[in-house]
């Protein structure tokens, strides 16, 4: 009754905060605002987009799911309302001195979903639209899924009532879905520490543990190698989002390196062309980048690096720590955090 209480008394608060928000877009400040600020770019953050929501939305996260019909709006409203640019034209803001149209919003996707290929794609190219999609290369490679996805799947979908952590050798009864939520978050921070091998070591030992049904063939949920080049081949930008998606500034600084040299190498491989575009995954800990991992990036030879801070990029910014922009889940929210981004503020952020 209490939370009930609270439920509606949250929704009443973000209700009247996107009519205010609403509102003050319709006076039309913020864009003269924005046409007025220094020049920078919004850099909008996307990961999954689903014809509609289902089994493999809880696998992927709630969070990071939008629903076609919702980015679809979101995209008719940033063509109408922005000014959209790529990566390689932030590139050449940053090193050859460019200008970026005023109101300059960019689109990327973390992660490789399939339904980037399949839903997402179709609706930017109606649109004229270009996006960068970052991709977890060693999920491709070996068509697996992201670990933070694996986790997921294990604990939703596993049977068994009892638990033993591998890590650490807590017993955990998983009975109800709190008790699995909780569990599966205290091995998430172990996992976020890993890289390759001890990684995937780690997973099998969780998998195995739970006793979990193997995933059909038509479970694909990344893309493959085919649908990457198609992207490319129809103008879009194609990057590296690490091989493993550990925290990079949570592993050591021989296991960075080769998370980055190794994703930008098999990329360069298999699309026969130099990748230069790198995006932090933020899996669960925080830092998730440091000095270091920014040395790193630069002698391996990215030119920009995305991150998870929040807020648009411009010539206080650096090439490889760009802050990014949430899309958020409603148009108002949407129209209003890259307003604000441009203006030169900070839209709230999250997750993955
Ligand atoms: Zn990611």
């Amino acid at each position: 009754m209490i939370s009930s209480l609270q439920d509606n008394s949250t929704n009443r608060r973000s209700q009247r905060k996107r009519f205010a928000k609403r509102v003050l877009l319709r006076s039309g400040i913020p864009g003269l605002l924005s046409r007025v600020a220094p020049a920078s770019v919004a850099i909008l953050r996307y990961h999954s987009v689903q014809e509609s929501l289902g089994a493999t939305t809880d696998i992927i996260g709630r969070g990071i799911v939008h629903c076609a019909s919702v980015f679809a709006e979101h995209m008719e409203s940033l063509a109408k309302r922005f000014n959209p640019v790529s990566l390689d034209d932030v590139s050449s803001f940053f090193y050859e001195g460019k200008d970026l149209p005023r109101r300059a919003v960019a689109i990327t996707f973390d992660d490789g979903f399939r339904d980037n290929y399949d839903v997402a794609a179709p609706i930017l190219e109606r649109l004229g639209l270009q996006a960068t999609f970052y991709i977890a290369v060693g999920c491709v490679e070996e068509d697996k899924l992201p670990w933070f996805c694996r986790l997921r799947r294990a604990f939703l979908t596993t049977q068994v009532p009892n638990w033993t952590d591998p890590i650490d050798g807590r017993p955990w009864k998983i009975s109800d879905l709190t008790s699995r939520i909780e569990a599966r978050q205290n091995v998430m921070r172990a996992c976020a520490r890993r890289s390759g091998d001890s990684l995937e070591e780690l997973l099998r030992t969780i998998e195995r543990g739970l006793d979990l049904p193997k995933l059909e063939p038509n479970d694909r949920l990344m893309m493959n190698w085919d649908e990457i080049r198609s992207l490319r081949r129809r103008g879009h930008i194609i990057g590296s989002h690490t091989m493993s998606h550990p925290n990079v500034a949570h592993i050591g600084p021989d296991d960075v390196l080769r998370e980055l040299q190794e994703s930008k190498r098999l990329l360069e491989q298999r699309l026969g062309e130099t990748i230069v575009h790198f995006s932090y995954p933020v899996p669960t800990l925080q830092p998730h980048w440091t000095e270091d991992t920014v040395l790193a990036t630069a002698q391996v030879g990215y030119r920009t690096a995305v991150t998870c801070a929040s807020g648009s990029a411009g010539r206080g910014n650096r090439a490889l720590s760009l802050p990014r922009v949430v899309a958020a889940m409603n148009k108002t929210d949407f129209v209003w955090n890259i307003e604000l981004a441009l203006m030169g503020g900070s839209p709230q952020s999250s997750e993955l």
